[in-house]
């Protein structure tokens, strides 16, 4: 298999300059799915300052508004033409089912498409009353200049997009650094870039290693601002290697997210059913590689027996498979260091006394299944706690685990002591008691009787360590903006402050 050349950088796709190549594979059965260019430290500085050249020549950065925004709608465009092959670039790649690749590239063309449309409505300047008639003041947007965007393999095409459809509205340049597990489709975004039209130079991508590529990018002192999506700890690195230059940071980290399930949302079959197919769909969709993962179930102590039953069951029957094999839900983890670290979490937590309900194992291979793949059954764990370190940590894999409440304090106190806050729900047929409790869960995404949807109008980040700032929305445009206030003075005069 040749080499892909998948650094680009002004306009030029090129292999890594010390010759370097890594091996993607295919996590369905751990054979070579692609062979990509492995970047260095002098490939990632000179992105750095290809994008530096481009922002400072000004041309993209004072493109009017309307055309920037133009080329995001012709980029969504790209992405729905080529819908199929991406999505299954992204299903090899990651694991995930054909369909979840499909739904993400729908979800970041509608990404693209908003930020089209709300740089052209919040692009004006506001006028500010400076309580003179003899002075006009206004506050403004500009690009904060070049921007590094280090993202994880969970859903790459997706963080990438988060990241670069606001950069590029707001006039930025950019150096985006992949995953090293799954860089395929943001390589095919950055074509799509520039088949739409964006100049060389103002999208660079270096495909390599966390160090020295992402940790180049954090501290690179003509990179004015650093947005990272991975894990607590690459986390705090990127933090410290961003703090000497002082750039902006942005971070979307991980999450230990409750699901928060009362006893009255379980009354009636059709809310029972409903309760535990969300929790289900909270846990394991994409075998619960997810920062938003409902993986610890806190249920109200009377339910608990039928619900973890019915739970533990239907888990038990979720079709594991090459994520583009036709009838299968759940592909398989995306690396062996996945599997391993699912298969010490489950170890671990047996050990200090939680009950396995189901799963627990790598399941038989079959025609769907590869004997090399990374595949691992949906894993319930009942009678947990928290000081287990499966209920405090992230395991980032197919475990749920089941803790108990008798109160509606004790759920809330459950659902908020954990170190992160990215996302959580709550299902109640008490409308009053589910809004109450929605209103006290410290987490940045909170859903009350559903699970995982998010708008790309909607913002999306995390209180405590799950992060810094916040992506979609209104805010993720402004993470993306400095602002700037003009004031005029319309009757210039002297001051005499100083009387000599
Ligand atoms: P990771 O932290 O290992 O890697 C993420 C990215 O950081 C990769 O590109 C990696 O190469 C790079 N990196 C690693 N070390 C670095 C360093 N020292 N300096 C700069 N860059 C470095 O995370 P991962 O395993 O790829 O992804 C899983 C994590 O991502 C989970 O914790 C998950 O919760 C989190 N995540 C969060 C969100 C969110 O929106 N909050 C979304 C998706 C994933």
């Amino acid at each position: 298999m040749s080499v892909q050349k998948t650094i680009y950088v002004d306009g030029v796709w090129r292999d890594a300059e010390a010759g370097g190549t890594r091996d993607i594979l295919d996590p369905a059965d751990a054979g070579v799915l692609a062979t990509v260019a492995e970047g260095g430290r002098a490939d990632t500085d000179a992105a750095i300052e290809a994008a530096r050249r481009a922002f400072d020549a000004g041309a993209w950065p004072n493109t009017p508004v309307a055309e920037r925004a133009a080329l995001l709608r012709r980029v969504a465009d790209l992405l729905q033409r080529d819908r199929e092959d991406i999505a299954l670039l992204e299903s090899r790649d990651t694991g995930k089912t054909l369909e979840e690749g499909r739904v993400d590239v729908d979800d970041v063309t509608a990404a693209f498409r908003y930020f089209a449309d709300l740089v052209m409505n919040e692009s004006g300047g506001r006028v500010v009353d400076a309580g003179s008639a003899d002075v006009h003041s206004v506050v403004v947007h500009e690009p904060v200049g070049v921007c590094a965007m280090i993202t994880p393999w969970n859903y790459p095409l997706l963080q990438a997009s988060w990241k670069i459809a606001p950069a590029l509205a707001a006039g930025n340049t950019l150096v985006v650094k992949p995953s090293e597990v799954t860089p395929l489709s943001t390589v095919r975004l950055v074509e799509l870039l520039a088949e739409a039209g964006l100049p060389a130079g103002v999208a660079n991508i270096v495909t390599g290693a966390g160090d020295p590529v992402g940790a180049r990018l954090a501290e690179h002192p003509a990179v004015d601002l650093v947005s990272f999506t991975g894990g607590l700890a690459s986390g705090v690195k990127v933090a410290q290697a961003a703090a000497p230059t002082v750039k902006k940071v942005a971070l979307e980290l991980g999450g230990k997210n409750p699901n928060v399930v009362f006893a009255d949302a379980c009354a009636t079959d059709e809310g029972f059913d409903t309760a535990v197919d969300q929790a289900l769909n909270a846990a394991f969709i994409h075998s619960g590689q997810v920062c938003s993962a409902g993986s610890r179930l806190i249920v109200e102590e009377s339910v608990r027996d039928r619900f973890v039953a019915e739970l533990a069951r239907r888990a038990a029957r979720i079709r594991l498979g090459r994520g583009t094999e036709k009838g299968v839900e759940c592909g398989p983890l995306v690396s062996q260091q996945q599997l391993d670290k699912t298969e010490m979490y489950v170890a671990s937590a047996l050990t200090e006394g939680a009950s396995l309900r189901c799963g627990g194992e790598r399941p038989e291979p079959n025609e769907t299944r590869p004997a090399g793949g990374y595949f691992y059954c949906p894993t319930v764990l009942d009678n947990c706690h928290r000081g287990m370190r499966v209920v405090r940590e992230e395991t980032f894999g197919p475990i749920l685990t089941v803790e108990t409440f008798r109160t509606e304090e004790e759920a809330v106190e459950l659902a908020n002591d954990t170190e992160y806050g990215l996302a959580g729900a709550v299902f109640s047929s008490d409308t009053a008691r589910a809004r109450r409790v929605a209103a006290r869960l410290r987490h940045g995404t909170v859903w009350i009787n559903d699970y995982h949807p998010y708008l790309p109008q909607a913002e999306w980040g995390g209180f405590g360590r799950s992060g810094v700032g916040r992506e979609l929305g209104r805010a993720g445009l402004e993470e993306y903006r400095e602002t700037k206030h003009v004031y005029e003075n319309l009757r210039p005069a002297p001051v005499r402050w100083f009387a000599g």
